[in-house]
């Protein structure tokens, strides 16, 4: 559901306005000693550095392909929903916030990753999160914060994750933050809400997602129609966005479902997906309301590609790869970097597995015929 925070909005335009001189919030540099006609000549707009901080997530953002008009840095479309939020953080002088439902727990299929905790592939998407704050920070020193929501919680019996395999994750992951001094980001999950949910504290994983649907969910029927409506372009973007991710979460599931040993025929496996899918998202739905509910200020970003105008921003975590996420594959290097590939075509591909210090798995290394790092594609990114 759309959020429209229209006090925000009135306070930008009121700073638009009286066009704030950057001055007169914090600056990281040191001002210049000496001002002719006491201007200070490299004054900026709150407007101006409001933009030229956005633009640093801007630039990895992931769009439709359908939107390429506007892959320039200069969309106003785009960049609308959160400007203000960043301008609003400025005349505070706070950090920018920004939250990422995301990193839910690791895929059961180990033919896609190397097991059920984090490894290599997380720490690639963490630093380079991490890595965009700081970069942020250079321009605005209060710098910014990312909040990853991680979702596992929320749909984990429908993906057929275990709680355990997602405290484990979930654990595993706050110790890689530590490990790497990540401190920009943190993370929130449904546990850390459990009192706001359910009155009994010893209440199951089971009742929180219960008490989640019931608080913050659509019905079902709902979700369906406006999937439905978006080959008919009732609802505009915002449907043809759920219906990307229907079709992305369905292909997820099957894959998932494709397990060594299973007996059940394709027809019917595809179907289980489709409805588990609805499911997903109808909760992802319900987790991204009670975010917004409880980060107003924080701009909302998503792994999924975005449309022109979203109020949420698409974000890669590591490399280009439309879908693949660290949660979803393997991290690969080459000489150009890291990016994510599916096990299974990392191991086609001769890949070197590499342990970590533990002697666990933690990523491939891509060789060529000399048994060098492979020198890459154009494709991936470097951080
Ligand atoms: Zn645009």
């Amino acid at each position: 559901m759309e959020r429209f925070d229209s006090k925000i909005v009135s306070d930008w335009r009121f700073e638009q306005d009286r066009e704030l001189d950057f001055a007169q919030i914090y600056h990281p540099q040191p001002q210049p000693t000496s001002r002719p006609n006491g201007r200070d000549a490299d004054r900026k707009s709150v407007t101006a550095l409001a933009k030229e901080v956005l633009n640093v997530v801007i630039r990895k953002r992931r769009m439709e392909r359908s939107e390429e008009s506007c892959r320039s840095l200069t969309c106003p479309i785009c960049s609308a929903p959160h400007l203000p939020k960043v301008a609003t953080a400025m005349v505070k002088g706070e950090p920018i916030q920004f939250v990422l439902p995301a990193f839910p727990g690791k895929s059961p299929n180990l033919a896609k990753v190397l097991g059920p905790l984090p490894d290599m592939a997380e720490k690639q998407s963490l630093h380079f999160l991490n890595e965009l704050c700081r970069k942020m920070g250079e321009l605005y020193e209060p710098g910014a914060k990312i909040l990853i929501c991680s979702d596992g919680r929320v749909f984990n019996d429908l993906v057929e994750i275990s709680d355990e395999n997602i405290t484990s994750y979930q654990k595993s992951l706050n110790q890689q933050i530590q490990e790497l001094q990540l401190e920009n980001i943190s993370t929130f999950n449904l546990d850390d809400v459990g009192d706001t949910l359910i009155d009994d504290s010893s209440g199951s994983f089971a009742q929180l997602r219960q008490s989640l649907v019931a608080k913050y969910a659509q019905p079902l029927e709902a979700l369906q129609e406006r999937i439905r409506s978006a080959g008919r372009d009732i609802h505009g973007s915002e449907a043809q966005e759920a219906q990307r991710m229907y079709c992305g979460i369905t292909r997820f599931l099957f894959e998932d479902a494709l397990v060594p040993g299973q007996t059940r025929s394709r027809t019917s496996i595809q179907k289980s997906c489709r409805l588990r899918a609805y499911e997903v998202i109808r909760r992802s739905n319900a987790w991204s309301e009670l975010i917004a509910e409880n980060f107003p200020e924080s701009i909302r970003l998503s792994i999924h590609p975005q449309s022109c105008g979203s109020r949420k921003l698409g974000i890669q975590l590591v490399g280009t790869n439309a879908w693949l996420t660290p949660w979803h594959g393997v991290a690969v290097q080459t000489r150009q970097g890291f990016t994510l590939m599916k096990r299974w075509e990392a191991e086609s591909r001769n890949a070197h597995l590499v342990m970590d210090a533990e002697g666990k798995p933690s990523h491939y290394q891509l060789l060529d015929d000399n048994n060098d790092i492979y020198k890459g594609d154009d494709n991936e990114i470097k951080l």
